[in-house]
């Protein structure tokens, strides 16, 4: 089963803590991107894995585009034939309208992503971010009453002028709403950001590690208390409503990114990146008519290490089965010796062939995966 990801990678304003590739300036011809998109799937068509079960339309802020660019976009890469399960589409708070989510849905989109971050407007207003909390409210209400019955919400923790009071409160509200999803990420301060710059100036100052681990455990305490699932180091689902497509990429399902900045995966050894920058890729497909972007091509340290990487972000964790298929029995050994020390401190869990982080790891993940490589 593959996955296809379209880049939009349009922004009304840059929120302060964002690195994601993006552009706010008005003059760039969206339609002229659409066509690129669909030049790029046709060069690239014999890439495209069959069957399909999941697209993503993420950015950047793809609910900025005007749906009948979207329209374009489903209508030319055939979308619809390809019957997939799961298709999901980004948005902002401030761009859904019940027109909007109304074609939306007749496109053939059931689930919508929507950045919240906060439910609590100063904090909102100290990112940058164009909406209230109450804009998110009604935005929710509008995309249950346009039929759409999964749902993901995303929140940061560690924002600017946060406490773990705040964030219990933002909290309390994501999870009244009962979306199907939730994701929560800590706050990282990206060099070349309006936030890391405001941190260099000493006008911001980070959350501190005691003050995220809080907030973490209090992330993890009422999710599960409130039936979610939490099926990944920064992601939990009320059951049977796992992000398919997030999924595919901590598994190493092959998937084939559209559109300026996106990656692709072949599954095995394979990785393609396009330029982060839209000019050169409309120049690359439209213009010279060539496949954008570069090939990486992995050796199988850095396929081992990415496998120990995504594989311990997931409840699942590593399968010692598939590590071995796909590297050899070397790697599985090297794996098992890595690990030892943390099998026996509790940190890490052995369940048959699948090796994963216990619940108590999870905020050391980074520690724990520096000693396994
Ligand atoms: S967080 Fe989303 S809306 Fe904000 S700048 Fe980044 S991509 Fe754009």
């Amino acid at each position: 089963m593959a996955g296809i990801y379209v880049h939009i990678p349009f922004c009304k304003s840059r929120c302060a803590y964002c690195d994601f590739y993006s552009t706010t300036l008005g003059n760039v011809a969206m339609w002229r991107y659409v066509d690129a998109i669909l030049a790029e799937a046709q060069l690239r068509a014999d890439e495209i894995e069959q069957p399909v079960e999941t697209v993503y339309f993420g950015g950047g802020t793809p609910s900025m585009l005007p749906p009948e660019l979207i329209e374009r976009l489903v209508a030319g890469l055939r979308l619809r034939d390809l019957d997939c399960r799961e298709m999901t589409i980004e948005v902002n708070p401030d761009d859904v309208t019940a027109e909007r989510a109304a074609a939306w849905r007749e496109m053939g989109f059931n689930r919508v992503s929507m950045g919240v971050q906060s439910f609590v407007d100063e904090e909102l207003r100290a990112v940058g971010r164009r909406h209230t909390a109450h804009q998110a409210r009604q935005a929710i209400d509008t995309l249950r009453s346009a039929g759409f019955d999964n749902l993901s919400v995303d929140l940061i923790f560690g924002l600017p002028g946060q406490t773990v009071k705040s964030w219990q409160t933002s909290l309390n509200v994501a999870l009244s709403v009962r979306p199907e999803h939730l994701s929560a990420y800590c706050l990282s301060y990206e060099p070349g950001t309006a936030l890391w710059q405001q941190r260099e100036r000493g006008e911001e100052v980070e959350a501190t590690e005691p003050m995220v681990e809080e907030m973490y455990n209090l992330l993890r305490r009422a999710s599960t208390d409130a039936g979610y699932e939490h099926y990944e180091i920064s992601n939990f689902a009320l059951p049977g409503r796992y992000s398919r497509h997030n999924s595919s990429y901590w598994d190493g399902t092959p998937y084939l990114g559209l559109g300026a900045g996106a990656h692709s995966f072949d599954g095995l050894w394979r990785r393609h990146i396009n330029p982060a920058d839209i000019a050169a890729f409309e120049r690359d497909v439209l213009e010279r008519g060539e496949v954008s972007g570069e090939d990486d091509v992995l050796g199988k340290e850095e396929r081992y290490e990415e496998m120990v990487m995504l594989g311990l972000r997931t409840v699942a964790g590593i399968d010692l089965n598939r590590l071995e298929r796909v590297l050899g029995a070397d790697y599985r050994q090297r794996l098992l010796a890595g690990a030892a020390a943390h099998l026996a401190d509790g940190l890490l869990l052995r369940a048959g062939d699948c090796l994963r982080l216990s619940a108590t790891a999870l905020l050391r993940s980074d520690m724990i995966i520096r000693d396994i490589i």
